[in-house]
């Protein structure tokens, strides 16, 4: 049967071309991902899924269901793209489509037309041999705002689910199972408003908000020092003012707020809360904060990595072609990071990382790293994430570099075999109720003494305004590029690029 698997997704080979480089055009931001959302739930709407739109409140979300009974698996991917990171794919040097504009610079593209070929071709086969089971897609939103699964959660999307296996773009084959070595995170803005004056006629009689946020930040960058080394935090000044003779009457900071866990992260919020009240006793300003985003730090189910591990190991790594290798070795050299090309050894089932040491050690253990929002399911339902090779080892992430690969044979190999794995993974828990049930074990040791409590308070509410200017600004140039699938047989091909470009 996992031949079979295997046979269908070969058979959807140009669908899976299609899916990727479609989505990769459309290089849609966080909440604002609304093409891609209507292209994705309409193919699952198709194949005869059961669609649910506008899923908690938040206009690009979908939920895709198919089929009766137990068990129920859950499968989801990121969707949404980076600010400023266009780049023309196949290219291997800095050479966007659209200066300025964003761009799959992480390969988000990919994902749910992984998940989408996978449970295409378990339905077949489920169909034919009359296996139960439900099968759920959905979209992760907003990811690198934090902006999506928390709400997905609260919303009851993960009640009757069994299993989760979460999809990420990766340079290679990878699994893991416990702590990852990442952090969860609080996103906060804090909106200072003070009172406008002549800057020179009568400063005197101005409350610079600006002043307040400058403040802020100072003293977060002295209280960095006294901080575990756990600690990540970050910011932007979303609000500076407007002119300099006018004394900014609001000015905004906006701060990643990142720890090992749930006590240590609301930590650092309350931490951020006082600064900002000083910062208004400092300049006699107001100031008012909102949540823009959540995360919980990822714990991830071990007898599901070592399943899929092993049918990593049985799809293995896609046979890279001569230009797949040389677009790699090009763009490594461009990045001054080691030529190595492209994975050809699986990377090994991923331990457990340390977890943070005691309070006197200062939290030694983990330094802290990026976070996922599929922290918050790892929480409330056993879940795995499948790292798959569709890019290119050693770029920087959140970065042109990331997306170079993405719309070019790399990924679409990298899906392929990324599917295979899905849908074996899956098979296997439909075949298998004792997997699913040592699942359920293993989950039910995590949250022994660790309870899932949302960052989300009940008024929080998804920011779904967030990056509509900056879409605004650029979708109609970038509604050119659109991959018109119909006329031309690629992505590179419509942008007459020749694979690969190097210096
Ligand atoms: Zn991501």
């Amino acid at each position: 049967m996992k031949a079979d698997l295997a046979g269908e997704i070969d058979h959807m080979k140009k669908q899976a071309q299609v899916m990727v480089d479609t989505v990769f055009s459309f290089g849609e931001l966080g909440y604002q991902e609304i093409e891609t959302s209507k292209y994705l739930s309409g193919v699952l709407e198709k194949e005869g899924f059961k669609v649910q739109r506008g899923y908690a409140g938040i206009p690009t979300a979908f939920v895709a269901t198919w089929g009766e009974g137990k068990p129920v698996i859950s499968l989801g991917s990121d969707i949404d793209d980076i600010p400023q990171a266009s780049q023309k794919p196949g290219v291997a040097y800095h050479d966007p489509m659209i200066e300025g504009a964003p761009g799959h610079g992480e390969g988000h593209n990919s994902g749910v037309p992984l998940q989408i070929l996978a449970a295409l071709a378990v339905k077949r086969v489920m169909e034919r041999e009359h296996l139960k089971g439900t099968l759920q897609i959905w979209p992760g939103v907003a990811e690198e705002l934090l902006g999506g699964k928390a709400y997905y959660v609260r919303a009851g999307l993960f009640k009757d689910v069994d299993v989760c296996l979460f999809a990420h773009v990766g340079n290679n084959f990878g699994v893991g199972y416990g702590p990852t070595g990442g952090s969860g995170l609080v996103s906060i803005e804090y909106l200072f408003t003070g009172e406008s004056a002549h800057a020179a006629a009568a400063p005197w009689r101005g409350k610079s908000a600006l002043d307040a946020v400058e403040l802020m930040s100072a003293g977060y960058e002295f209280r960095r020092e006294h901080l575990r080394l756990a600690t990540r935090v970050h910011y932007v000044i979303t609000n500076g003012g407007d002119q300099p003779n006018v004394v900014p009457p609001n000015a905004s900071i906006w701060f990643y707020f990142r720890e090992a866990d749930y006590d240590h992260i609301m930590n650092l919020w309350r931490i951020g809360d006082n600064m900002a009240k000083a910062a208004t006793l400092m300049t006699d300003t107001n100031y008012t904060e909102r949540l823009l985003g959540t995360a919980w730090p990822g714990y991830f189910n071990q007898p599901l990595a070592e399943d899929m591990h092993k049918n990593m190991e049985k799809v293995g790594l896609p046979q890279w072609s001569d230009d797949d290798q040389a677009l790699a070795r090009a763009l490594q050299k461009e990045l001054k990071v080691p030529v190595r090309g492209l994975a050809t050894t699986i990377s090994p089932l991923r331990a457990p990382r340390a977890q943070a040491q005691s309070e006197e050690e200062g939290g030694v253990g983990p330094t802290g790293g990026p976070s996922d929002d599929i922290g918050d399911v790892s929480w409330n339902v056993p879940t795995v994430t499948l790292g798959y090779p569709s890019n290119i080892p050693g770029g920087p992430g959140h970065n042109w570099a990331n997306g170079i690969s993405m719309a070019t044979p790399i990924a679409h190999k990298g899906v392929i075999a990324g599917a295979k794995v899905q849908a074996m993974t899956i098979l296997d828990l439909l075949l298998h109720p004792e997997l699913v049930q040592s699942a359920r074990d293993y989950f039910n040791v995590q949250t022994k003494d660790v309870k899932y409590h949302s960052f989300l308070r009940p008024e929080d509410q998804p920011q779904t305004w967030m990056n509509k200017k900056i879409m605004d600004q650029y979708r109609d140039r970038m509604k050119a590029f659109y991959y018109d699938s119909s006329k031309y047989d690629t992505y590179l091909e419509q942008l007459g690029i020749k694979y690969p470009t190097v210096h």
